[in-house]
């Protein structure tokens, strides 16, 4: 599978049971819905091992928007994070999978940690 932004290779990386698409290049990440769903509510450590990328790079590509999902090739639809609109992310309307930049994916996974710790 390529990179939707900038066409490199992607790699396979996991954690748990969990199998994501890394961007050997721009280190964005690929996730399909179902774990996405599950990274983001139960493993808050997960976003160490799996965004390695330079959020500064991510910002960078998340200019481009204008991408077609890497397993059907239907362009991707623009989403708001619900929980924190600032971060943008691209989704195929056909339910293949959600694309983050780097940086993208800890930031959702950390603002989900500060919501546990405030309300424990
Ligand atoms: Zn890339
Ligand atoms: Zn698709």
């Amino acid at each position: 599978m390529h990179c939707p932004k900038c066409s490199a290779e992607m790699e396979i990386t996991s954690y748990d049971q969990i199998k994501v698409d890394r961007c050997t290049n721009c280190k964005g990440l690929w996730f399909q819905p179902e774990e996405l769903a599950a990274l983001r509510n139960d493993i808050w450590m997960a976003d160490y091992i799996l965004d390695e990328g330079d959020a500064k790079v991510g910002k960078k590509y998340n200019q481009i928007v204008a991408i077609q999902c890497p397993e059907c090739g239907v362009a991707m639809k623009q989403e708001f994070d619900a929980e924190q609109p600032h971060i943008i992310y691209e989704s195929c309307p056909d339910g293949h999978g959600t694309y983050l930049d780097a940086g993208e994916f800890t930031d959702i996974v950390h603002k989900t940690f500060w919501d546990k710790f405030k309300r424990s």
